[in-house]
């Protein structure tokens, strides 16, 4: 959403990241532009690779337009290392408190993928519909912002609500933010795209099942854990894909 100016900075950095690991975190970015997963709205971060209680992630900014030199380092109460009076996202407290909650989670992405919005207002739940959404299979829990803050702006704009949206999540990879987006989490950056590329999409198909007006069979989870783990083996093949066409176009 919009974003704050702060001019404080005083954790230490958790050191150079290889210039590899950064590509990758503005190609994540470009990527999840590109599939409509975010807008000009929306963030995607990774924890330090050297230092579990730091993360890297974009200053204020539209995600395809991000580059190398926009990335800030943060430690887990989501204050800057270095602010330089870059411009901060309002919401960064997700990432931070999410990492402090997930030791074995790498990669964050917070979006408003449009068809996935439907199912964090409606009774009916996100379930896995077919197989490259079989990761949804634990569950995918609503967080509910009244419960925890009454009337806000639905912006998680503090450690205490991104806190909060984190003991939604639990152990799950997705988390829906009632009448405002979604939380997808992962152990590496290339995992936690797939993962909110295809929330997306098993969002959108499973309205398009609901709406054919018959009953709608869902994956059981057994079937999920088992394309899950499939899945996981592959990832490598269509983030080659999803980087060359967003870093070499
Ligand atoms: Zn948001």
């Amino acid at each position: 959403m919009s974003a704050n100016v702060t001019t404080s900075g005083s954790a230490a950095s958790g050191g150079p990241v290889h210039p590899a690991l950064i590509e990758d975190l503005v190609a994540a970015n470009r990527i999840l532009a590109g599939h409509g997963v975010l807008d000009a709205y929306g963030h995607v971060s990774m924890r330090h690779p050297a230092h579990p209680g730091r993360y890297l992630m974009s200053r204020s900014l539209a995600p395809e337009l991000v580059t190398g030199d926009d990335i800030m380092e943060y430690d887990l109460d989501s204050n800057p290392v270095e602010s330089r009076e870059r411009v901060m996202f309002l919401e960064r407290f997700i990432h931070g408190e999410v990492y402090k909650a997930r030791p074995e989670v790498n990669a964050i992405v917070h979006s408003h993928s449009p068809s996935v919005v439907p199912f964090g207002v409606s009774s009916v739940p996100l379930r896995p519909l077919y197989h490259m959404g079989a990761f949804l299979h634990p569950g995918v829990p609503v967080f509910e912002i009244r419960q925890v803050a009454g009337m806000t702006d639905l912006l998680v704009r503090s450690p205490e609500l991104g806190a909060a949206l984190a003991r939604s999540l639990g152990d799950r990879p997705v988390a829906l933010m009632r009448g405002h987006g979604n939380v997808v989490v992962a152990a590496t950056v290339p995992l936690a795209v797939f993962r909110a590329i295809y929330t997306e999409t098993n969002a959108r198909l499973q309205m398009q099942a609901i709406n054919l007006g018959g009953s709608v069979t869902y994956l059981e989870p057994e079937e999920g854990r088992k394309a899950e783990a499939t899945n996981a083996g592959t990832i490598a093949r269509p983030w080659e894909l999803w980087k060359k066409r967003v870093l070499h176009p």
